[in-house]
């Protein structure tokens, strides 16, 4: 059975923690789009950790981790980022990389970094990882599948074409030091080597998987609204956040997947540049910032203070609704216990009209938040673990989320740690 784990909002729900939770029951746990631009916050036994392009699931010894076609492959950072659970303590996990999957080069970060100063003040905030020239080439035809790495006169008479290209752009664009075809090709070779025991057939590898009754999870990263097609482009991500893709990046038939848990978060989180309506400023913005997540909202990649605001409603249904979801697990909860009362974005007030659906980027920057305010339950709700025991206006906001959400909540997020959880059994109609 597969299932797929994604984010409603901007990203820093908590996927990874609930991915981290889910993975307990599960054989095998696939990332199918994105880099190492994310991070994934997980506590567990061994410590606190911040995962880029690994799966959440590398902590389980029973679990295989595969790093779909969809995945941008930064090699050297995945061979960082496995040594560095190794040798704090964590089993060498079984992880698998697919044939299909794309090289992210170091040249992929440069571009990434001078286009960002020559952009300036209108720069999209980028991580500079390399994401955005990275599905740049892929899409272009000029990206380097891991498979290619094997054939070696073809690669080298690819690169020759590429490099090429590339110094055009350095030279009269960027004015940066150009690239030496022989010193890419090498340095693709030592990437060979680093990655070769990991390689596989993975669509092959999950077709069996499924054929057997596994459990698989695909493991999102971000949320719908940095997808660039039905996000709030062009601030989004530069691969699908959607269920929808986890199918494409995995490389299974959209078919296979039974159940999409979409990562709701009990506020707004933000990294980046463009329109976000529910946000707060000030000490406001500034106090649920320090309170929120664990230990902070700040940025697991970049450290970047991340921008706060209330829950939003519009924009978390639309989420909700474009990821098929069939079950939401509302996350951070217990952050709002400090409020007397919580206001939520309930609607967009757009040219004087009011709306329910969140519209292009264009008209989102015009919205004003229509705020519905709740009262808080001013309590500490970590360590419940029954529904019922939470306060009568927890329970109310949980239950006017799933409302606006129209979609049933199963989980609730009340912790970072991964038991930090409760399981509920909802009433909710459509
Ligand atoms: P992801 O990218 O969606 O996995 O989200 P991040 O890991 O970047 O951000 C979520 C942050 O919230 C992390 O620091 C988690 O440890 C933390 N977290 C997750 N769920 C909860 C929760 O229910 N309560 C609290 N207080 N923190 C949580």
């Amino acid at each position: 059975m597969v299932k797929a784990i994604v984010g409603a909002n901007w990203g820093d729900e908590g996927k990874g923690k609930i991915t981290d939770m889910l993975a307990e029951k599960s054989d095998i746990i696939v990332r199918f789009q994105g880099g190492s631009n994310a991070g994934h916050t997980i506590i567990n036994g061994y410590g606190k950790f911040a995962l880029h392009l690994l799966p959440s699931g590398v902590f389980y010894n029973h679990t295989t981790s595969v790093i779909g076609n969809g995945v941008a492959l930064n090699i050297p950072y995945l061979i960082n980022e496995i040594k560095g659970i190794t040798d704090r303590g964590v089993p060498t996990p079984k992880v698998l990389v697919s044939d299909r999957a794309q090289i992210l080069m170091p040249y992929h970060v440069d571009f990434d970094t001078y286009e960002e100063a020559r952009l300036a003040g209108n720069s999209f905030g980028s991580t500079k990882s390399g994401i955005a020239p990275f599905y740049s080439d892929k899409y272009a035809k000029i990206g380097f599948q891991v498979s290619e790495l094997f054939d070696e006169v073809s690669l080298k008479e690819k690169v020759q074409r590429v490099v090429e290209y590339k110094n055009v752009l350095l030279e009269h664009l960027y004015h940066k030091p150009l690239l030496d075809a022989e010193e890419v090709f090498k340095l693709m070779l030592s990437y060979r080597d680093m990655i070769e025991p990991f390689v596989t057939d993975t669509s092959s590898f999950l077709h069996d998987a499924i054929a057997q009754g596994k459990n698989i999870l695909l493991e999102g990263q971000l949320g719908a609204l940095k997808d660039p097609d039905h996000g709030i482009y062009p601030m989004v991500t530069s691969s699908s956040t959607l269920a929808a893709y986890g199918a494409i990046g995995a490389g299974i038939p959209a078919s296979e997947i039974k159940d999409v848990v979409t990562v709701v978060k009990a506020y707004s989180s933000a990294v980046g540049g463009g329109a976000f309506v529910s946000e707060i400023f000030g000490e406001e913005g500034d106090e649920l910032r320090r309170r929120g997540g664990d230990g902070g909202e700040f940025g697991a990649t970049t450290g970047r203070p991340r921008r706060m605001g209330w829950f939003d409603a519009v924009a978390s249904r639309y989420g909700v609704r474009m990821q098929g979801t069939s079950e939401v697990a509302l996350t951070v909860l217990d952050v709002l216990g400090y409020l007397d009362e919580i206001p939520m974005c309930v609607g967009y007030e757009i040219d004087g009209v009011i709306t329910k659906n969140f519209p292009t980027t264009n008209k989102l920057e015009k919205a004003k938040p229509i705020l519905k305010v709740f009262p808080g339950w001013k309590s500490e709700i970590r360590g419940i673990t029954n529904y019922n025991e939470l306060p009568e206006n927890c329970r109310k906001y949980i239950e006017a989320i799933e409302e606006e959400l129209q979609c049933q909540i199963t989980m609730v997020s009340n912790g970072p740690g991964r038991h930090e959880i409760i399981y509920r059994v909802s009433s909710f109609k459509k």
